[in-house]
């Protein structure tokens, strides 16, 4: 409520100002004067105030689907030791990883395995067929082809 009178008395004062400005260095009627700068303002006012809205609404959606990226890249799906519910929990190495469960409400401990593996590179070989048609007999020669079938007409 303070809020709106303190805006309503700037809004009126700066109008009231640039009215009497005008009236005393160009004699225009004040009130006309009045009512255009009180009308700017308003509208200035709400498109700035949109526009602050906007910009931040824009930042804390970033800020969400950011925070939401690095939990999903860090956490992990355990079931609670108690009742078998799948809690998704942060993992931090180095810290205290202890979750609640949320269904039961019972504490549970974290005890991170760490894994080694050998890295592995794909090979630099042609694909696997995925076909009846073998490939490899259509380079056979025409002259093998041409004893085969004259083989065939014998028999
Ligand atoms: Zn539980």
């Amino acid at each position: 409520m303070l809020n709106i009178v303190k805006s309503i008395s700037i809004l009126c004062l700066v109008s009231g100002l640039i009215s009497c400005i005008f009236y005393v260095f160009f004699n225009i009627s004040p009130i006309g004067i009045f009512l255009l700068c009180s009308i700017i303002q308003l509208t200035s006012s709400w498109y700035i105030n949109t526009y602050i809205n906007y910009k931040n609404n824009k930042l804390i959606m970033s800020q969400q689907s950011e925070l939401i990226s690095r939990i999903e890249s860090e956490a992990t799906i355990a079931p609670c030791t108690y009742c078998d519910h799948e809690n998704m929990i942060p993992i931090t190495p180095n810290e205290n990883n202890d979750f609640e469960c949320i269904s039961c409400g019972e504490m549970n401990g974290v005890y991170v395995n760490i894994t080694i593996a050998q890295k592995t590179v794909p090979i630099d070989a042609e694909p696997y067929e995925v076909t009846s048609f073998n490939s490899s007999k259509s380079n056979i020669p025409d002259v093998i082809k041409a004893d085969n079938s004259n083989n065939d007409d014998e028999e």
